[in-house]
């Protein structure tokens, strides 16, 4: 599931069952979570880490560039980086939509990499508006 040399070696070393949970749970969702979400889930699985020891794995691991931060509408939320793709979301409902995009910005992110002498690791990209659902129901009122 998680094949990225850099987590294998992370799960070798001192792994703790909240790191690993918080790890196991991102991978099993295929998007974003909201740490409200991701406490749910490690309930689930009868893990019940206090809100610091979640808040200081979850910093771990992003500085660590295992999981992705994504700050949306002034919330945060957390993904696996396994397949790179991005969000339409909308600002009404907050609703999430996962985008593939395919082959874009590879030329110029080599190009911006090289115009400002920067090691590029990832990007993000995200697409805001309005659902669908949200807009027939903004029609519904003007009618
Ligand atoms: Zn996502
Ligand atoms: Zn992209
Ligand atoms: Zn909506």
């Amino acid at each position: 599931m998680i094949t990225t040399h850099k987590t294998i070696q992370l799960l070798g070393r001192r792994l703790t069952k909240t790191r690993k949970a918080i790890i196991n749970s991102l991978s099993e969702s295929c998007c974003l979570l909201t740490k409200e979400e991701l406490i749910k889930k490690l309930k689930s699985q009868k893990i019940n880490p206090n809100r610091s020891t979640i808040y200081r794995e979850l910093q771990f691991l992003t500085k660590n560039h295992i999981i992705l931060k994504n700050i949306i509408s002034g919330k945060d939320y957390y993904e696996i980086p396994k397949d790179h793709h991005h969000h339409l979301i909308c600002l009404k409902c907050n609703i999430i939509v996962k985008v593939n995009i395919a082959n874009h910005l590879k030329k110029q992110e080599k190009q911006i990499a090289k115009q400002n002498q920067f090691n590029i690791i990832n990007h993000s990209l995200e697409f805001y508006g309005y659902c669908h659902a949200c807009r027939q129901a903004g029609q519904k009122c003007q009618a």
